[in-house]
């Protein structure tokens, strides 16, 4: 039975349990929420998964950060290092990309020592197989989409992107668009040129029962990719980006009567002014199913610093109710990223996903923004840091330019906190509540 098939019969399963912990609420919310397929806990059967998570309405923004190899740059250890400090620094999933090298090892090493659900597109694969083997990347047959599926599913990957949306008439709109950049999504250009080619519908669209029914063996959860996501701000809101957000909202209907978890994943690179509009029409044509939301970029102009881009544009995404917000580092349209890269896109990410569970009004979140204040009126250097999502990187900086007494090097004597705290500003009754609760992160 999948996650959702259990909470429908009412049945609480162990991850539902942890969730509901993590986040702070009932269980019974979480079992509501899987059943009717607004929130999701991806979590494949084979894989044993030490920290689920729950993506979708009414729990904290998540954030995914995407690892993998390239041509060229294609060590495992490498690989292996980002996981770790993906996790380390907050990523609640990863996505296993690679596209050189021995995916299979890969890919079976990362589920393998991952503690949080692991992503992948599994099209990829039939890609990289025909070009090692001296062929085009689009040379592979309609039964690899589904072979590459479920080899994905047997080594334990969690949640699958899968561009079901890139149908022919999709591709005739795009055809006569005046786009600047066609495809930028590497999984749908390899389905959009592998139609063309064989002059074919997309066989995850034409066979998707097929597609669930691999999903439903495995609780593998669907994340049905867009494609035709806008790759610059000029580009977005036409209409191949929404005629295949129409289609994908139908396919949610489909999975949901099969009993399998389904997110939808949407853009892209869009102007901040429209990122509202954007994300409410995803919910909406989701049947509010979980969005899961690549940047969004607000600028194409941030080269080096895409990933603050990213955070301002997710921020506010998360802010209208994007669910899941994929990373971006420094590298993005540049180079494959380094295990400092990634360090640096999930720290800006998880301060996009933080803002916006703040602005949300999520419980755990406002009751860490307490502590936090809490903590840097006691001087209380040890749990700010503990708080903070730079931890390390802010204890370096404070032992870089230390200060003697209980503030720090940027006012010295002249520290606000010291002088209220020494010229009696507190109350009793507010010192009394800095020490009364205990720590939501304890
Ligand atoms: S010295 Fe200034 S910056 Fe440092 S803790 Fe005190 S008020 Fe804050």
């Amino acid at each position: 039975m999948t996650q959702m098939e259990m909470a429908r019969l009412g049945i609480v399963s162990e991850e539902m349990e942890k969730v509901a912990k993590v986040e702070g609420v009932d269980v019974e919310t979480v079992r509501q929420k899987v059943a009717q397929g607004k929130a999701v806990i991806p979590k494949n059967k084979l894989h044993k998964l030490e920290k689920p998570m729950i993506v979708g309405e009414g729990f904290s923004v998540k954030v995914n950060a995407n690892i993998g190899t390239s041509v060229g740059f294609s060590s495992l250890e490498e690989e292996l290092e980002k996981a770790k400090v993906a996790v380390e620094y907050g990523a609640d999933s990863i996505m296993v990309l690679s596209t050189w090298g021995d995916l299979r090892a890969m890919r079976r090493a990362i589920v393998e020592m991952s503690p949080v659900p692991v992503g992948s597109v599994p099209i990829y694969d039939s890609a990289v197989r025909s070009y090692q083997l001296g062929k085009s990347v689009v040379d592979f047959s309609e039964r690899d989409f589904f072979d590459m599926v479920i080899a994905h599913a047997e080594d334990g990957i969690d949640f699958m992107t899968v561009h079901v949306g890139v149908t022919r008439r999709v591709l005739e709109y795009l055809r006569k668009s005046k786009r600047v950049l066609k495809i930028v999504s590497r999984g749908g250009s390899i389905i959009a040129g592998w139609m063309i080619k064989n002059n074919k519908e997309n066989p995850f669209y034409e066979h998707f029962d097929e597609l669930l029914d691999i999903a439903r063996e495995y609780d593998i959860t669907l994340s049905l990719g867009d494609g035709m996501r806008p790759g610059a701000v000029v580009d977005a809101g036409d209409p191949q980006q929404f005629e295949e957000l129409f289609v994908i909202g139908e396919l949610v209907e489909e999975a949901r009567k099969k009993g399998v978890q389904v997110m939808v994943e949407g853009p892209g690179h869009v102007p901040l002014n429209e990122i509202e509009v954007h994300v409410k029409l995803m919910k909406k044509a989701a049947r509010g199913a979980p969005i899961f939301l690549l940047g969004p970029l607000p600028t194409d102009r941030a080269m080096g610093y895409d990933h603050i881009a990213c955070a301002i544009g997710g921020a506010l995404a998360g802010y209208f109710g994007a669910d899941f917000l994929c990373y971006v580092t420094p590298s993005e349209h540049i180079s494959l990223p380094t295990v400092e890269d990634v360090r640096e896109g999930v720290i800006a990410s998880k301060i996009a996903a933080m803002v916006a569970d703040v602005a949300r009004g999520n419980e755990r979140a406002l009751e860490l923004e307490r502590e936090m204040a809490l903590a840097r009126r006691n001087f209380d250097w040890e749990k700010m840091f503990k708080l903070c999502v730079g931890k390390d990187i802010a204890r370096k900086k404070r032992e870089e330019r230390p200060y003697p007494d209980r503030g720090c090097s940027m006012c010295g004597p002249f520290c606000a906190i010291r002088i209220a705290e020494e010229f009696a500003l507190e109350t009793e009754r507010d010192l009394d509540q800095s020490h009364q609760k205990q720590s939501v992160i304890d």
